[in-house]
């Protein structure tokens, strides 16, 4: 199991992301400063690296030069905010390997993550490419979709909502889990998105790919 470091004060935001990722099967740490971060990353228990800029004791910047400097390759997802192209400029040239700009939804940066871990050498092969259930295969490198030998169409959001479906067979997945895990932070919980769409999954995959589990949630059908 991949261990990954979060180095990331905000406390919401930190948990979300050490959830998500323990629910897609890695094992988190949280760390809330760039002291610690360092410390534990050091270690070489880690195999990859979630590292925020604005840490309160110094800034994310120091930790991922000090990494490489000491000739440390783990790799460094960097989390820069939105407007900030400085930033996101300054961490590849730092030596990150990829960043996410806040806000961000999880399935975004669980997709870097799984890439990261995959790239590294020596990483296990275990984690499958391509998702299959019945006739309807998922590969997660393209990002395309096939029931038997047609290609469908399906949007990003589309995507990450069968991709759920399928890492988790036989399972009931409420409106709640669905949303946290596909559609991120920044969810109603009153909305009806998830409905609207399991819907259009049916009508692209097939109607009986998902069923409804009364008062509980949906399933991807056996
Ligand atoms: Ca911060």
């Amino acid at each position: 199991m991949s261990q990954v470091l979060i180095a990331e004060d905000n406390e919401g935001i930190a948990s979300f992301v050490a959830k998500g990722l323990k629910a897609a099967g890695y094992a988190p740490v949280v760390v809330g400063t760039a002291r610690e971060a360092w410390e534990h990353a050091q270690t070489g228990e880690f195999d990859l690296l979630i590292l925020d800029i604005g840490l309160p004791d110094a800034d994310g910047f120091s930790v991922l030069r000090r990494l490489r400097e000491s000739r440390n390759a783990m790799p460094v997802i960097v989390l820069t905010a939105r407007s900030s192209v400085t930033d996101t400029v300054a961490a590849l040239e730092g030596g990150a390997d990829d960043y996410m700009p806040k806000p961000f939804r999880f399935e975004e940066l669980l997709a870097r993550v799984r890439l990261r871990l995959r790239a590294e050498p020596g990483a296990t092969s275990g984690d499958a490419t391509v998702l299959t259930a019945g006739e309807l295969s998922l590969d997660l490198r393209t990002r395309r979709a096939r029931v038997g030998e047609r290609e469908v169409d399906l949007s990003a959001r589309e995507f990450a909502l069968a991709e759920m479906f399928l890492r988790n067979p036989g399972n009931v997945l409420s409106r709640e889990q669905l949303l946290s895990r596909v559609w991120g932070m920044d969810f109603d919980p009153g909305s009806n998105v998830v409905d609207v769409y399991v819907r259009y999954l049916r009508k692209k995959l097939g109607a009986d790919t998902i069923e409804t589990v009364r008062g509980m949630g949906y399933r991807l059908s056996a």
